[in-house]
């Protein structure tokens, strides 16, 4: 079964038998029909695998989810309606109120306010780490009540490069997992759970989707983490689940599916979340080309960020691909093949030649939004991060001059010779 990452994008997930339709149908209903009451029961007691309702699971999601899971080499996963919905899943599977978790400063804005308010709010503390940080100070972040650790494999958009290995020892030894979001790099450029990761998370709304039409995500567990020999931090895997007729996940389900299970049979059945078969069946035909779009997003990312370093009125590139940048080191380890198409950089002559230069654009439309096909530019200072002055922004890192370009799949010579006009304007 060493099958490509290229035919798993094409192939993965669905395997239709003789006679059946090639391409995953879409099962566009919210329930299925049994011939006795007795069956359903079994459905419902989690006694029999089977389909009875979509928010708890439909076909077409579970075949969209396998083809994930194949792709990062995991055992069980699900789809959900968001990144935010996948990621909070996650998290929440195993932490509760008055648990703890470890996560690193650089990750997505929204990721990072569920953790510091929204998950605050449900009796969950958080403790943030630099994401380079040294193994000291790292284990110094972990409490008695710690119960994982969160990172991204590529910050959206501090763009810094997680030490996924360093990360995952540490959490081990803290008998705790490590959960990584995989958004940016894709599992056609790292596959975390290779590095020692336990669980990844997907914003499949970027490149996965990569066409800007359907917001969604996904949770993938390795099936590798032992639940069982920290069995006092994790009850809920390990012990009887009175909502569901005292199951014992790792017993019924073993480690290979203990954690995705519970996280549909209890967070999806009380929270919802669920991705709708239709997005699921757009993300399955995106996934087809994902290995070839990701391609040339980094093609286009590395000419651009090259080609940026070295105009006069380009202030700094940040983009992992670059020798100078202070991530290379770790890219060329876990992203030998290429990180993203997203590059950040600022300008000599500051916010407004920022703003002029956005302006003058053709290519690359003006859109809160990255891991698109086609390319587009965003300037925090002025949308996401309004409400800042620019000492609040200098503090966390986002420059009042900041530009963060999403390259899309356009020709390298367009990109480039659109960049070179815009910036003739400033
Ligand atoms: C966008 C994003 C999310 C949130 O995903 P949605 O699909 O917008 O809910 C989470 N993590 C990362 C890294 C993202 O880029």
């Amino acid at each position: 079964m060493s099958q490509s990452i290229e035919t798993t994008c094409v192939q993965g997930g669905y395997q239709p038998e003789n006679g059946q339709p090639r391409q995953v149908p879409v099962y566009q209903s919210t329930t299925w029909k049994y011939d006795t009451s007795e069956h359903m029961a079994k459905l419902f007691d989690l006694a029999e695998a089977g389909y009875f309702y979509t928010r708890l699971a439909n076909p077409t999601n579970d075949a969209v989810a396998a083809k994930i899971t194949q792709l990062e080499g995991g055992s069980a996963g699900m789809l959900t309606s968001s990144g935010q919905a996948a990621n909070f899943f996650a998290l929440f599977n195993i932490a509760g109120a008055g648990d703890h978790i470890v996560a690193s400063s650089a990750i997505y804005g929204g990721t990072y306010n569920l953790i510091k308010v929204t998950m605050a709010r449900m009796g969950v503390s958080a403790t943030f780490v630099d994401p380079h940080c040294t193994r000291e100070q790292l284990d110094a972040a972990f409490q008695e009540n710690t119960k994982c650790v969160f990172g991204e494999t590529i910050a959206n958009p501090a763009l810094d490069v997680l030490d996924i290995e360093l990360f995952a020892e540490a959490a081990h030894a803290h008998g705790v997992p490590l959960i990584v979001d995989n958004t940016f790099a894709t599992p056609v450029n790292c596959r975390p759970i290779e590095w020692g990761a336990d669980i990844v998370t997907h914003s499949t709304t970027k490149y996965m989707d990569g066409h800007a039409s359907t917001v969604g995500g996904a949770v993938i567990d390795a099936g590798k983490f032992d639940w069982n020999a920290h069995r006092d931090k994790f009850p809920g895997l390990t012990e009887p689940d009175e909502s569901y007729h005292g199951v014992v996940y790792t017993e019924r389900f073993g480690l290979a599916g203990a954690f995705i299970t519970k996280a549909t049979a209890q967070l999806m059945r009380d929270l919802g979340s669920i991705q709708s078969p239709q997005h699921a069946s757009f993300l399955n035909s995106s996934l087809e080309s994902l290995h070839v779009r990701m391609a040339q997003h980094c093609k286009n990312g590395q000419a651009v960020a090259e080609f940026l370093e070295q105009h006069p009125k380009i202030r700094f590139v940040r983009y992992c691909g670059l020798p100078s940048d202070p991530n290379h080191a770790l890219a060329e380890k876990y992203l030998p093949n290429g990180s993203c198409g997203v590059v950040s950089f600022g300008f000599e002559g500051g916010r407004e030649a920022a703003e002029k230069f956005m302006s003058a654009l053709s290519i690359a439309a003006i859109a809160t939004h990255v891991a698109d096909s086609r390319s587009c530019v965003l300037h925090p200072a002025n949308t996401t991060h309004r409400q800042m002055s620019d000492a609040e922004l200098e503090a966390c890192g986002i420059t009042p001059d900041l530009v963060r370009l999403s390259c899309g799949i356009e020709g390298t010579d367009d990109l480039l010779a659109d960049l070179a006009q815009a910036l003739e304007t400033v």
